[in-house]
């Protein structure tokens, strides 16, 4: 029986696909990126259509009292994040405004889970129309949304597709910072790669270790240590 596949780790071996092989290495907990369960719970504290900037900023204020109850964070981080964020909200609550009808009603955080597609995973937001959603922080492309973001998304909507007996053909991916939500359709050819990047991702966990790819992000990548010193190691058996 194989290991399901978090379609996170999709996401991670678009990134790098050795990534996944040091992920199933380590035993310490990931660093909390508090900028970002900051802006992603704000963006799932959004409940109603009426007055975005005041929901926002009453979110925000209950977020910096709740936060550090759920995670093991900083108050100085959260407070100096929340002051950051406050300062954008105008800017986010004017371009999300005229989008809300995409988003509500919701059911947030999903967990979905296949036996049979051998994929699990917990979705940000479910829409109406059974719509997959991805609330992503960082930047939107110029058009359209990145890869990686389309593949995740084909990986919730076969997940939704196969609970539901459907196929989910629209998908969306909200970039609350320059206050976007772009509407996609979810490819077959997507949702075929996703189930090809399944079977990599269980190779590499059964202990086969990538190649480097030429184009790695291996300046920032924080695996950079060990990586290398399994190329070195390697090297010097072959
Ligand atoms: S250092 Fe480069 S090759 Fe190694 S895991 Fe990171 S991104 Fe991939």
């Amino acid at each position: 029986m194989h290991t399901p596949v978090r379609i996170y780790e999709i996401g991670l071996y678009l990134r790098c696909p050795r990534l996944i092989f040091f992920e199933n290495l380590r035993n310490d907990p990931k660093k909390i990126d508090v900028k970002h369960i900051l802006l992603h719970s704000l963006m799932l504290s959004i409940s109603q259509k009426d007055d975005l900037e005041g929901q926002l900023r009453e979110s925000l204020a209950r977020l910096q009292e709740e936060l550090p109850l759920v995670y093991e964070i900083e108050k100085d981080e959260l407070e100096l994040a929340c002051r950051e964020l406050e300062g954008e909200i105008t800017g986010i609550a004017r371009g999300l405004a005229g989008q809300l009808d995409l988003l509500l009603p919701c059911q947030a955080e999903v967990d979905l889970f296949s036996d049979k597609l051998g994929l699990f995973g917990r979705l940000d937001r479910l829409a109406a129309g059974s719509t997959p959603s991805l609330i992503r922080t960082g930047k939107a492309p110029q058009d359209g949304i990145w890869k990686r973001d389309r593949l995740m998304l084909a990986g919730y909507a076969l997940l939704l597709g196969e609970k539901h007996r459907t196929h989910i053909n629209q998908g969306l991916v909200e970039y609350p910072r320059q206050g976007l939500v772009r509407a996609v359709e979810v490819h077959s050819v997507d949702r075929a790669r996703v189930l090809r990047i399944r079977d990599r991702i269980r190779q590499i966990k059964d202990g086969q270790l990538p190649d480097r790819p030429e184009d790695a992000p291996c300046r920032d990548c924080e695996a950079r240590e060990i990586c290398e010193t399994r190329h070195s190691l390697a090297s010097r058996f072959f």
